[in-house]
């Protein structure tokens, strides 16, 4: 048996990965978008460095686009196959699938249009430039219908020699870490892939549930070699930022967000402190039409979520809704709010600050010193929401220059990955130094390196982009 990862190996984007049985029939496990080159992100996603006709099946772990968002161009180059994932997962694909061409047809238009340039007095305008798209939207419906759901922890014999069981993994609502059980040449052996796990006592999912009885694991490691530092409730620290920005300064708190699971952990503890009478009289804005509709699968599939939400639901009738939040969907409410004087929370995508409604929150408010920016999560080296974390004086928005003197913020309270501790923790309750062979994924280099020093050599190892690793 093969392992190959063609995404996620040495960075933490384009999931992808490829195990082959000895039989020759080929299992891919996610299929998601590479996004660490804008501009050449069509070239980097448009070709498979396998044939898609070759892969039998598909296991998506969850929705997030850098593990599903490549699914319909796999599709539309003829994969036919089977697609299994949770229910909640195949809902929220298709918002996500179709928020993500849509931006994709943004981005075309604009490299496609003509761009004049003035040389020496001369106009110059460069020629139109054809628009590539990865797939239309007729391959998203064939994706849907590819899909086989399955239910948490229900073994499903695939075929007489695979079943697959898929046990919750936190980090969003659906997401599934997939156990396979292949049995081959009278041996069978059994493989895990974490996919992206949850942090420990996250808002609104439960902790990601270990594996048992595993030879394998391939294992996320984002938070290798880093701590969550923030030991409060989420509530008291969303508390404190409120009090400090908008009632003392009457200013804006601006929180980038993801789409899906971060901004609906952060309303949901809005709603927390809404009905413990601690919330001021202010407004909350959730600007991002992709949220709006991903919230209300967070309802639809509320017995996938914690006691907490459960609980929380049970007394007040729901998780969302209370007075003072406020959904917007059209633009120009979106641009009304930003530049209004009153004090308020605006929670927009997308969440590392490249690009989304939010670029025009920050544009708005970043030169604004009442105001706050608060980044609640991961930014990737190089984004533009790490550009902030790291000090920048002056940012460019939209071709426009500003200068920094919103305070610049961050919590971990919201992370959706488990820490350095979180991640030993889960392994050695998947096996921890009783498995044949541990493989990291989905971290750059010094995360992994730092996870990989808590094993022995030989049980652990990073797995590198196109190196095929056998699996005995
Ligand atoms: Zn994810």
């Amino acid at each position: 048996m093969k392992l190959t990862s063609w995404g996620a190996a040495g960075n933490v984007t384009g999931s992808m990965h490829v195990l082959e049985l000895e039989s020759g029939f080929r299992i891919l496990v996610d299929c998601g978008l590479n996004y660490e080159d804008r501009l050449r992100f069509v070239d980097n996603n448009l070709n498979f460095p396998f044939n898609p006709e070759d892969i039998d099946l598909v296991i998506l772990t969850h929705a997030h686009v850098d593990h599903c968002g490549n699914l319909p161009n796999l599709v539309r180059q003829g994969f036919t196959g089977k697609i299994i994932c949770t229910e909640s997962t195949k809902d929220l694909c298709w918002y996500l699938l179709e928020d993500s061409l849509k931006v994709q047809i943004i981005h075309a238009e604009k490299l496609a249009t003509p761009v004049r340039k003035h040389k020496k007095g001369k106009k110059k305008t460069s020629k139109p430039k054809q628009i590539r798209l990865l797939y239309h939207y007729k391959h998203i419906k064939d994706t849907l219908e590819q899909m086989m759901t399955i239910d948490f922890r229900e073994p499903k014999q695939l075929t007489d020699f695979l079943s697959v069981e898929l046990y919750q993994a936190g980090h969003i609502l659906g997401a599934a870490s997939a156990k396979l059980t292949i049995t081959e040449n009278n041996k069978t052996v059994n493989l895990g892939f974490t996919g992206d796990l949850g942090n420990y006592n996250s808002k609104l999912v439960v902790d990601p549930q270990p594996m048992p009885g595993l030879d394998y694991l391939v294992c996320e490691s984002t938070y290798g070699g880093r701590w969550h530092g923030e030991e409060r409730l989420a509530t008291d620290v969303l508390y404190d930022y409120i009090q400090e920005t908008c009632v003392k300064l009457n200013g804006k708190l601006v929180i980038p967000a993801f789409s899906v699971g971060r901004t609906q952990a952060i309303i949901f503890t809005l709603h927390q402190l809404y009905r413990e009478n601690r919330l001021p009289n202010i407004k909350i804005y959730t600007d991002s039409p992709l949220a709006i509709k991903s919230t209300g699968l967070y309802t639809e599939f509320l017995d996938e979520l914690n006691e907490e939400a459960k609980h929380f639901a049970r007394q007040h009738g729901n998780l969302f809704q209370f007075d003072q939040l406020h959904t917007l969907s059209e633009k120009g409410h979106s641009e009304y709010i930003s530049v209004s004087p009153e004090p308020s929370v605006i929670i927009s995508a997308a969440g590392m600050l490249e690009g989304g409604r939010i670029q025009e929150h920050i544009r708005n408010n970043i030169s604004f010193p009442f105001s706050t920016i608060l980044i609640a999560g991961f930014c990737a080296d190089g984004t533009f929401g790490n550009k902030l974390l790291q000090g920048q004086k002056t940012v460019t928005i939209n071709g426009k220059e500003k200068e920094v003197y919103a305070k610049i913020a961050r919590t971990d309270v919201f992370s959706a990955h488990p820490d350095h501790n979180g991640l030993m923790k889960y392994i050695e309750n998947s096996g921890g130094n009783k498995l044949k062979k541990l493989i990291l994924v989905h971290a750059d280099a010094p995360s992994a390196l730092a996870l990989k020093k808590e094993f022995p050599d030989q049980l652990c190892l990073i797995a590198e982009r196109g190196k095929e690793i056998v699996l005995e």
